[in-house]
């Protein structure tokens, strides 16, 4: 049986803190090979970088959540650089623009947005974008700082509009999908999640939020991760053992540094 990858979650955070490793091991019993924890916070990058250290299986990320970016300790390219030199760290982010919430002032958004797209492309890793309400920005940023193709990255937890999907895999990007789009209200994003070419295509959980259904409601975790991608199967007409299979493969392709769960 191929094995899913949950390309996006937060084991760090205190949802986790008492069953971190029952967590994982739920994960593994259904079917997650692999996770990616995801950082938000430049000052829980070492505790994050942790976790992944725990477990062959794990990778990490470092970065500044656009919630954070205005909270958080200056890290330029060079300092971003450095952490992803460690073998555990594959990826650069989650970064990017939130103007939902607005905790951050927009430029100052854009500034962190840049500066960890650069170090994204110096490093050769890909960026995990966090983008929410800000499809034009996002649009132009990337378009500006992938100068020409040489960014790599997933728009994660996909909740944009279908011409910022089209944009990224113009791009060069993935588009990542969590439990969003198993929501009753999501019609428009499942006709996006149709439009993505299955080659492009992640899943994750975002956990511990955003659990899909039938767990809407509860913490999410790692596990769930499954029924998120049995939804996309249903929706692209492939068997959830195939999209296990292209999702994984699609990951191993993009965050070339993890190595292959055995
Ligand atoms: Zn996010
Ligand atoms: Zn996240």
């Amino acid at each position: 049986m191929s094995r899913l990858v949950d390309s996006h979650c937060h084991l760090d955070f205190e949802d986790f803190a008492d069953e971190r490793g029952e967590v994982i091991a739920r994960a593994r019993r259904a079917g997650v090979g692999t996770l990616v924890t995801i950082c938000t916070k430049i000052t829980e990058f070492p505790s994050i970088r942790a976790i992944a250290e725990t477990d062959p299986d794990i990778w990490c990320t470092v970065g500044i959540h656009p919630h954070e970016a205005a909270s958080q300790p200056d890290t330029d390219e060079a300092a971003l650089v450095e952490y992803v030199g460690h073998p555990k760290v594959i990826g650069v982010g989650e970064c990017g623009l939130d103007y939902h919430y607005d905790y951050a002032p927009r430029d100052r958004q854009a500034e962190v947005f840049r500066t960890h797209a650069r170090a994204a492309r110096r490093a050769g890793v890909p960026m995990v974008v966090h983008t929410r309400e800000a499809d034009a920005d996002t649009a132009r940023l990337l378009t500006e700082e992938s100068d020409g193709g040489r960014l790599a990255g997933v728009l994660h937890c996909f909740t944009s509009g279908r011409e910022l999907a089209m944009h990224g895999l113009d791009l060069g990007f993935y588009v990542s999908f969590s439990g969003i789009i198993t929501f009753k209200s999501a019609a428009d994003l499942r006709e996006i999640v149709k439009a993505v070419p299955l080659d492009r295509l992640l899943v994750e959980t975002d956990a511990p939020y955003l659990a899909p259904v039938p767990m809407r409601g509860k913490r999410n975790e790692p596990a769930f991760v499954v029924h998120t991608a049995a939804a996309i199967a249903a929706m692209k007409g492939v068997s959830a053992e195939e999209l296990a299979s292209i999702t994984t493969e699609n990951f191993h392709r993009l965050f070339t540094k993890a190595a292959k769960a055995a």
